[in-house]
């Protein structure tokens, strides 16, 4: 049986109890409007733990002053059933004033310097800042002993690896392989913003990493890549925000020690924001 927690005393009671019988802690952290991606971050971590604690926390200090903080999805009632039939021990859903009990303005903040300066942290100034500062709060609230997090945002992921391990934080990262509906579409929370119509152009996302993909194997310039790929996503409609080549930890690819790279599409339809990535190998 899944219990809720609303309150962090009652939740540390728990998992107190939880870590003298041994057990190990997993922990999925989400904003909720839970997906089959999500369900599968709680599935590896049921591998790698013996109870799974997930938490849903809309968290206002990684939006910006015009994004979707307001009218982002919120389906508690389900999400917590689907976590329960996941297999979810533990379900923590701290309030603002648990999350941020001085208040969200002014709180105690992380900055996780240089790899939040580009890609995403490029264009919503002070996203990363938000994510970091939540996960750390989490880590601490929480002390689990490992937390996955989606290769969807691979940025995010990296930003917590890099956070996690300089502050030595004693918490496996373990990354998921991003989900994705039978089109390729990654599936995401944000994508029912969309239209029937934007859904079946936001497929172009993947078609297009896959396209970069083949042309960095086949030693085409960055450069190009990146011109190409923007240009094939603006002909559809897309605004694009970044189509580009990096390596796995997000220098530019010409900087890179080893031959693993991702590509990385961040473009909005409309008024919708899509993100995705594509990790491969260059030969
Ligand atoms: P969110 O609720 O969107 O903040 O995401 C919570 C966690 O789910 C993050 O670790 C995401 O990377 C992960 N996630 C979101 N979408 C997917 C997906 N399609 N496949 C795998 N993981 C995902």
């Amino acid at each position: 049986m899944m219990q809720t927690y609303r309150d962090l005393g009652a939740l540390r009671e728990r998992i107190g109890t939880w870590k003298q019988e041994g057990r190990r802690i997993g922990f999925v952290p989400t904003m909720g409007n839970l997906h089959a991606g999500h369900y599968a971050l709680v599935e590896l971590a049921r591998q790698h733990c013996d109870a799974v604690i997930a938490s849903i926390f809309v968290n206002p200090t990684q939006f910006g002053p015009n994004e979707d903080y307001a009218r982002y999805p919120r389906t508690e009632q389900r999400d917590a059933e689907g976590l329960a039939d996941a297999g979810t021990a533990a379900l923590f859903l701290p309030s603002l004033d648990v999350m941020y009990p001085f208040g969200a303005m002014g709180c105690v903040q992380m900055h996780v310097p240089g790899i939040t300066d580009i890609l995403c942290g490029a264009h919503r100034p002070g996203h990363f800042n938000g994510v970091a500062t939540v996960v750390a709060r989490l880590f601490n609230m929480v002390q689990p002993d490992c937390a996955v997090f989606g290769r969807k945002d691979y940025q995010q992921l990296q930003v917590i690896r890099y956070m996690s391990e300089e502050l030595s934080f004693p918490i496996e990262i373990i990354p998921a392989p991003t989900l994705r509906e039978a089109s390729g579409l990654a599936m995401s929370s944000r994508n029912q913003y969309l239209s029937d119509e934007e859904r079946a152009t936001a497929t172009a996302i993947y078609r297009t990493l896959e396209s970069m993909r083949a042309a960095c194997i086949a030693g085409t310039p960055t450069a190009k890549i990146e011109q190409d790929a923007e240009a094939e996503l603006q002909s559809l409609g897309f605004t694009v925000d970044y189509a580009e080549i990096r390596s796995a930890m997000l220098a530019p690819a010409s900087r890179a020690m080893d031959k693993r790279r991702v590509a990385l599409i961040a473009a909005f339809l409309g008024r919708t924001r899509l993100i995705d990535n594509l990790e491969f190998e260059i030969p």
